[in-house]
């Protein structure tokens, strides 16, 4: 359709249908838009989290800012950062986004991945989305890693490498398996294209992706991107999971 009749008949289907919040279904301001009553329900993380891996905890079950796993056992990566906690309400969004056509609920979380990814993102030089395997990207049209990336990309000026990781190893779904099993499903299952190594060489990567579930596919990832002589790697998710195994 010509550019010009779309528009027209886009903005005469707003007035007629106005646009609605896809999860409460109350009227917002623009396609895409999420109601100020579900940003009120959702459970953004704040203070006190581990300074390491981000997880939010009692001030009293952190040590030296830390939680006890990152104190046992330091994750690779420098730090990890998410914007709320999973629960039903971001669980129906993120879902929602990965497996719908609600690609434009992207938007709507970028400038809350800014605030809590605000230093990691000042020191980066590039965005890396954590790949999925061909087999899944056409299953699911597109990899919602890299949609994060490009979105906030465009609104904080770092440049991202959709292509920089490839998923070597096709992976079993992760959704039924302990944290010990992820882990191990995830061994060499990533790469780095060849044709970043020299790139990527003592720059700093934000590594992006939906849900931090375990850790185990962003560990294993930061894991292959500092073997590729990558200086350091931060993690910055929409969701995390407030798991304690
Ligand atoms: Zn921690």
């Amino acid at each position: 359709m010509h550019m010009q009749a779309k528009n027209i008949l886009m903005s005469g289907l707003n007035t007629i249908l106005p646009p609605r919040c896809p999860v409460s279904g109350d009227i917002v301001d623009a396609q895409g838009q999420i109601s100020p009553k579900i940003w009120g329900e959702l459970d953004f993380i704040s203070k006190p989290f581990c300074a390491h891996c981000g997880i939010a905890l009692d001030l009293e079950v952190l040590e030296n800012g830390k939680c006890i796993k990152c104190l046992d056992n330091p994750p690779v990566f420098s730090s990890s950062r998410s914007v709320f906690k999973y629960n039903d309400l971001s669980r129906n969004l993120i879902l929602g986004f990965k497996h719908g056509d609600k690609t434009h609920y992207v938007s709507s979380f970028v400038p809350f991945l800014e605030q809590v990814g605000k230093l990691m993102l000042e020191r980066a030089d590039f965005l890396v989305p954590v790949p999925l395997h061909p087999r899944r990207l056409i299953a699911r049209r597109y990899n919602q890693a890299a949609l994060i990336s490009g979105v906030l990309s465009k609104s904080c000026g770092v440049k991202h490498l959709p292509l920089a990781m490839r998923r070597v190893r096709s992976t079993p779904s992760q959704g039924h398996l302990n944290s010990g099993d992820r882990i191990k499903n995830v061994q060499k299952a990533f790469d780095v294209h060849k044709k970043y190594h020299s790139l990527l060489k003592d720059k700093s990567v934000v590594l992006i992706d939906d849900v931090y579930t375990t850790g185990a596919t962003v560990k294993e990832c930061s894991k292959i991107l500092l073997k590729h002589g990558v200086a350091e790697v931060n993690i910055l998710t929409i969701a995390r999971v407030m798991l304690d195994d």
